[in-house]
């Protein structure tokens, strides 16, 4: 199978590109940034406290730790049909609302959840190479900003992409 891994700055246009390719090849297609802003929906969801510049690193590592395990997350990797669920409810849109988008880092900067994330993330990755799995063994693209440097750094394709800072800037309000 092939691994295609894409990286770059917010607003070059990964996800757009991620997903052409992959419906193209009829690969799978995993975006990272949905997974860290879906553990950051779910800490809310549970009424984890993330506004303060302290948060509760361990409180943060077992509600995301509970969120993986226990069986609530879900992503769906068809192209078409990028879905995201917690406890079968999805959450597609709820991830990009600007509540979830302004709290991410804090739970994407702990180093244990990254630490659970990538390992969630190499677990779809690898699972796309079994012939009954959504690209029946032809691959993957998998997009995100750690994804060519520490996820997949043995990918068989890393790009990364970059853009002029007047489209990148288009592309972070959503105009591009
Ligand atoms: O790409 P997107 O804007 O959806 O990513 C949301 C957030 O998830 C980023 O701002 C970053 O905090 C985190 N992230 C990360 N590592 C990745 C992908 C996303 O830390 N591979």
């Amino acid at each position: 199978m092939i691994r295609v891994a894409i990286d770059g700055p917010a607003g070059v246009g990964k996800s757009s590109t991620s997903k052409a390719l992959a419906r193209h090849f009829g690969f799978a297609y995993l975006d990272t940034g949905a997974m860290y802003r879906a553990c950051a929906w779910w800490c809310l969801h549970q009424g984890i406290d993330l506004d303060g510049d302290q948060v509760d690193e361990q409180q943060i590592t077992e509600a995301v730790a509970e969120f993986f395990t226990g069986d609530h997350f879900d992503i769906g990797v068809d192209p078409d049909h990028p879905s995201i669920t917690a406890d079968g409810e999805d959450i597609s849109e709820a991830i990009r609302s600007s509540e979830v988008s302004s709290h991410v880092s804090k739970v994407s900067n702990v180093i244990p959840v990254r630490h659970v994330l990538i390992a969630a993330q190499r677990a779809y990755i690898a699972r796309e190479s079994a012939a009954d799995s959504f690209s029946l063994g032809r691959g993957i693209v998998a997009e995100g900003r750690d994804i060519t440097t520490v996820v997949a750094p043995d990918a068989e394709v890393r790009v990364l992409l970059t853009a002029r800072e007047e489209v990148r800037q288009a592309g972070r309000t959503g105009q591009a």
